[in-house]
């Protein structure tokens, strides 16, 4: 049961994962969460930094879809300049989305990596579709109210791998 909310890896910022490590592993896609992954919660538009990373996956030839369980008007706003594909209100960590952004990007869940800042959500959903799953320290440390409350349970979990050497970045 836990390890579905182990990570296969942890970074500290998505701008750590790069096109040349995701091709050398097999990658073709990425799926990754919005709120604290890519930028803090309450920013709406990606800073210069994630467009850049963004325009690299492209130049690799990876596929980049987001998908977040925040709103319409959110997840859009963010995503449209880039010209990500996205899906909103995903329910993470249901599968449908997942599924649903693998297929529109016409990929195995092998050729896949799941990024998200939530344990709950995006390593348990990545973990049980079969994904390869990134986890990376959240932005922001403040949250939205649901959020605070998987937070809560979250940091048991991480408290339970760091003692047993599982995830062994400092907070
Ligand atoms: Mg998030």
């Amino acid at each position: 049961m836990l390890k579905n909310f182990l990570p296969n890896e942890h970074v500290k910022s998505v701008l750590d994962i790069t096109p040349a490590k995701l091709k050398d592993m097999g990658i073709k896609g990425v799926i990754t969460d919005l709120d604290n992954t890519l930028v803090a919660w309450d920013v709406m538009d990606a800073t210069p930094e994630v467009t850049e990373w963004f325009k690299e996956m492209k130049d690799y030839n990876i596929k980049v879809t987001i998908i977040s369980n925040n709103d319409r008007e959110r997840v859009s706003v963010f995503s449209e300049p880039l010209e990500a594909p996205y899906v909103y209100s995903a329910r993470k960590p249901l599968n449908h989305a997942f599924k649903r952004a693998a297929k529109q990007m016409g990929l195995k869940k092998e050729e896949i990596v799941v990024i998200g800042d939530q344990l709950m959500t995006d390593v348990l959903g990545g973990n049980v579709g079969g994904f390869h799953t990134i986890l990376v320290v959240p932005i922001k440390k403040t949250d939205g109210k649901i959020t605070r409350i998987n937070r809560m349970i979250e940091r048991r979990i991480l408290n339970w791998m760091r003692r047993k050497g599982m995830i062994t970045w400092e907070d």
